[in-house]
Formats: structure tokens, sequence, C-alpha cells
């Protein structure tokens, strides 16, 4: 068996050897990694973590993604879903959403719910849309709403967000998904989605969330203008509150796609860009367990090859008929079978492991 001077440089060895060793790196030291240190190096420790936190394991769940509608206050430069026009908005009703879960009730274990932040539906229209879901579907998850819908939401019926929560909360909601936190860095934000909340509140709405017993995910939208320090800075700000709360579940990277939005003349990031990313990610955020490649995002081999850079999750077989990543740009279908999530985990070397919405195995 090699040992790590074998694998590191005598000026690489002592983080790497913190690293293997289990302790936390600084945002300098993160820095480090992205511009000191190989693909092949950061594969093997963020291999190393990632077997600290579920062995050879790799979770997927068996979903439907729900997006009640295209229409939407905000205007995020990046977005390639958002209604252009009056004719190209769409809104599915309760009855719909419904029907939609109904196809598929019998083979999935969550609900996922996000989409535009419509400019009248408050916290009252998305409470009465849970309740018809759990009164159709009682035992399924109900993951839903960004912490920019939720925001929005508790401004229209005039609520505080932990009382906005709390409504939902009792409706049916059990956990919330990770999107909507772009990048903190309120200048980068500014440039890409101008109107939209601060950082600050997103991070406020799942703190709220975590303290009323809500856990969550995190994302972070990468590889446009924002910079590798400015990653870093948005990883942190998530760690410090996940030392505080304990409540995400995962996090999510979701590489910036450049079709059909008002920044499609930036490139996007190569191949290895991501991968260093993810497997930063995984190495600097020691909190939270769980890394996910969201696989209609980033397409179905780079998922495969990022298991061997810290991921542990794949998220779910999706159904999701509205395509939001398809029209950014991803080359997927949006909707995979058990078995083949499970062959593409198997033949990437790992063990397939179904999970539940809180990552209790199935
Ligand atoms: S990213 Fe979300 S909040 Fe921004 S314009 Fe698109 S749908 Fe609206």
């Amino acid at each position: 068996m090699k040992t790590s001077n074998q694998y590191f440089t005598p000026q690489q060895q002592p983080l790497a050897e913190r690293i293997l060793s289990g302790q936390r790196i600084s945002e300098h030291e993160a820095l480090t990694l992205f511009s000191d240190f190989s693909i092949p190096q950061l594969s093997l420790l963020a291999t190393n973590r990632k077997r600290f936190a579920s062995q050879d394991k790799v979770f997927y769940n068996r979903n439907i993604h729900i997006e009640p509608t295209n229409i939407c206050v905000y205007n995020c430069r990046f977005c390639s879903y958002r209604a252009k026009s009056e004719t190209d908005g769409y809104i599915l009703t309760a009855e719909k959403i419904v029907e939609k879960i109904s196809s598929v009730s019998g083979n999935i274990t969550e609900v996922h719910i996000t989409g535009g932040v419509h400019p009248e539906w408050g916290i009252h229209y998305f409470a009465e849309l849970l309740k018809k879901i759990k009164h159709s579907f009682p035992q399924v998850h109900i993951k839903a709403f960004t912490a920019v819908e939720i925001a929005y939401m508790c401004k229209i019926d005039n609520l505080g967000i932990a009382e906005g929560l709390n409504i939902l909360k009792n409706a049916g909601l059990s956990s919330m998904p990770g999107g909507g936190a772009e990048i903190f860095d309120e200048l980068v934000r500014e440039k890409i989605s101008p109107e939209k909340p601060p950082g600050r509140l997103w991070l406020d709405v799942h703190r709220e969330a975590h303290k009323s017993g809500l856990a969550s995910n995190a994302t972070m939208l990468f590889g446009h203008i924002e910079t590798r320090a400015q990653r870093i800075s948005h990883m942190a700000a998530l760690r410090d509150l996940q030392d505080e709360t304990k409540g995400f579940n995962a996090f999510i990277p979701l590489k910036f796609r450049n079709m059909d939005n008002r920044m499609s003349d930036i490139p996007e990031t190569p191949i290895i860009e991501d991968l260093k990313t993810y497997s930063i990610a995984r190495i600097f955020l020691d909190n939270i367990q769980h890394l996910k490649a969201y696989w209609p995002a980033v397409g179905r081999d780079f998922a495969q090859i990022s298991l061997h850079f810290g991921v542990n999750d794949l998220d779910g077989t999706i159904n999701d008929s509205t395509s939001i990543y398809t029209r950014a740009g991803s080359n997927e279908s949006p909707a995979m079978t058990t078995t083949e999530l499970q062959r593409l985990i198997a033949e990437s070397g790992y063990i397939p492991v179904e999970r539940d919405s809180v990552y209790n195995e199935v």
C-alpha cells in the first residue's frame, strides 16, 4: 500500500495529511487545492472524505419533480426556464398536479416542487396545494419551495418567515430543496440576478426552516462570472450555518448552462474545473454529509465520473416533464428508471442504495 507521501509533493504533504485525517481546512487552503493539486490527487482526497461520510454507498431516490408555473416575478439572467412572454407561460392547477403525481404514485417516495415565483401566490395558496397532495398521497414526502419562493409567499400574505414556514409545515411540507442560493457574493448576485433577494435572506430562511425541524439542501450555481474564491466563500457561509443548525442534508453544486438565456455569451466551464469544484466541495464542507450530482443538469456521464470526486448521491428518477435543465442546454431526457440509476452507480464501482428524502435507507 502506498503512503500519502508517494502521491503528494513535500509542499502538498501537510495539507493532504490534514485532509486525510479528517481535519477542517481554511478558505485559503481550499484555494490552494484548486491551484496546486492535480485531478488524480483531488480524486484521492475527495474519495477518502466521501468514504468517511458513507463508505462505498451511493444514494438515489424515487421522486417526481413538479414545477407549478414558469411565470416569475424575477428575471435572473442565467434562467432559461422563466416564461419569456405571456403566451409562453403555463400554470399547473392543483388538480393537474395531483393527476401528474397519480401517474407515478406507486413508484415514488417523494414529490419535489419548485418553480417560478408567481406574482400572486402566497403561503395560503401553497398550503392548500400541499393539503390536496397530502390528502391524495398521505405517504409521500413533500420537499418543496426554494428560500426565494418562501420569502416571496410570506411577503404576499404579510407573514414572517417562521410563521409562513409553520403554515406550510402544518399543511404537509416535510423538507426544503436548496435552490435559489446561486452565489452569495452580492456583487456577483447583482449582475446575474439583480432583483432576487440577497444571499443573507436565503440563509435566514434556511436557518428558520432548520429551527422549525425542516431539513433542507443547499446549492451553488457555479461556472459563470464568479471567481474560485467566491465559490469557496459561498461554501464557507453554508459551513458556518451548518455548524449552527445541522439542518443541511446535501450540497448540490449546479453547473451554469448557457443555452437560451441572457448569459449565453459566457462559455461553460471545462469538465476539469467542474470536477475540481465537486471534489473541493466534498473536502471543504466537512459537516454536510451528502454531495449530490444532479444528473439532469450535469448529464449521466459526468454524474457517473463525479462518483470518483466525492459525490455520494445522484438524486432520483425525477420524471420532470417541464425540463428545466433541458431548456438550459442539458442533453438529458429528464427521467431515469431505478434500474438505470443502479447500473450507473454499480458500473462506477460503488454500491447503489435507495434512500428516502432524509437519507434513511429504504
Ligand atoms: S431562476 Fe427562478 S427566480 Fe430566477 S427567473 Fe428563473 S424561475 Fe424566476
